[in-house]
């Protein structure tokens, strides 16, 4: 079974070698650069490259600012922290996601809420936001929003930008602004996703990326808090331990992080941004080859929302079912061409099995049909 779609897939790497899921391509200016920082000892805290690679991504995504963190759920770590998320709070964010999304909020002591995903974009659904906020919330006369049943407030709203899909954003603002939520946009894995033109990770107070080896570029590890100015100059201070700047004096005047890009994984960064639109065109190009390859078929390509521009980070379908889902899974690996299933449901979790939520006939819907296929840029120059 499924054989025309691991020939198709072999047919686009050229390789009868295992094919994995996202494999990073290194095909630019990485040595020079990495060499770069060992030859000037500086590899660590501090670094040209780490200065450099935040005004790089800042200018890219026309962020304000963008602050370097040690990783993506570090980025958020600080974001909700910076977004005003404190103990006993707490967050709204989709169960078909990461489980960082949810750890970041569980490492600020709040909790999560899970609401339903759209069925199209695979993110937040602005509708199933507003129908849980008005069972279970109101705006107090502080404009705080609290849950009717015991007053707790809920602080800001996490939507993630599902394998490079953007979620719907003017839904998700209109809302958000509407309850007084911070809205807070996990885009680890939509860097160069566009929402009518304009950046994911860029539309709320603050918005989050992640350079682990299997995003769309790579640092290594590494993460990106993208904000406004006054945001991301607290940003640095929480990330840098909070040290208040002086000549020769150890003076630290809160509880701060050691969540600094380490300079040789910037260097890293650097070159691999050089590259991002070709990734882009070039995951675009092999995402329009799956959906061509598998139109008519009974297996859906998961496509971009209208008015949209996907990374396409990673490929996806849509299965009949949950037994052809497991057919499918089980017949590609066991060829060397490397699929997955697309996370349990955070609220599936022993951590977050206890947490709010609404009603996620969606997301049920997709956990038990989505199957990911390998979307690493293919490389013609060395096929
Ligand atoms: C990759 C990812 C993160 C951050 O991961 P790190 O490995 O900490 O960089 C956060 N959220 C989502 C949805 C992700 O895919």
């Amino acid at each position: 079974m499924f054989e025309s779609l691991v020939r198709f897939v072999r047919e686009q790497y050229r390789t009868n070698e295992f094919i994995p899921l996202h494999a990073p391509v290194f095909a630019g200016h990485e040595r020079q650069y990495v060499s770069d920082t060992i030859e000037s000892t500086f590899v660590s805290s501090v670094g040209a490259y780490v200065d450099r690679f935040e005004r790089d991504i800042a200018t890219y995504t026309t962020s304000p600012r963008a602050v370097a963190t040690v990783n993506g759920t570090a980025a958020l770590h600080i974001a909700l922290q910076l977004a005003g998320v404190r103990t006993g709070e707490l967050v709204i964010t989709q169960p078909l996601t990461f489980v960082a999304t949810c750890n970041a909020i569980a490492y600020c002591n709040a909790e999560p809420v899970f609401v339903d995903v759209d069925r199209h974009t695979l993110g937040l659904s602005p509708k199933a936001l507003a129908a849980w906020l008005e069972e279970h919330a109101h705006l107090g006369d502080d404009g705080l929003c609290r849950t009717k049943m015991d007053g707790r407030v809920v602080r800001a709203c996490v939507p993630m930008h599902t394998f490079g899909h953007p979620a719907d954003l003017d839904g998700l603002v209109a809302v958000c602004s509407a309850w007084k939520l911070a809205l807070v946009e996990d885009a680890a894995e939509s860097l160069g996703s566009l929402y009518k033109g304009q950046h994911t990770g860029t539309f709320g107070l603050l918005g989050t990326l992640s350079f682990n080896g299997n995003k769309i570029i790579t640092t290594g590890g590494g993460g990106m808090i993208l904000s406004g100015e006054a945001l991301a100059t607290r940003a640095k201070h929480l990330t840098t331990t909070a040290k208040k700047p002086h000549p020769f004096e150890y003076v630290h005047d809160e509880l701060g992080y050691n969540y600094r890009l380490p300079n040789l994984n910037a260097a890293l960064g650097c070159a691999q941004l050089e590259q991002l639109e070709e990734f882009v065109a070039n995951k675009r190009e092999l995402a329009a080859r799956y959906a061509e390859h598998l139109k008519g078929s009974d297996l859906q390509f998961v496509s971009e929302p209208p008015e949209c521009r996907s990374n396409y980070w990673l490929n996806a379908v849509v299965c009949e079912d949950r037994e052809q889902r497991d057919a499918l899974l089980k017949a590609s690996n066991a060829q060397g061409v490397m699929t997955r299933p697309i996370w349990a449901l955070m609220n599936h979790l022993s951590m977050y099995a206890s947490s709010l939520k609404g009603e996620l006939a969606n997301a049920e819907w997709l956990e038990a049909r989505v199957v990911n296929l390998p979307s690493s840029v293919v490389q013609r120059s060395l096929a």
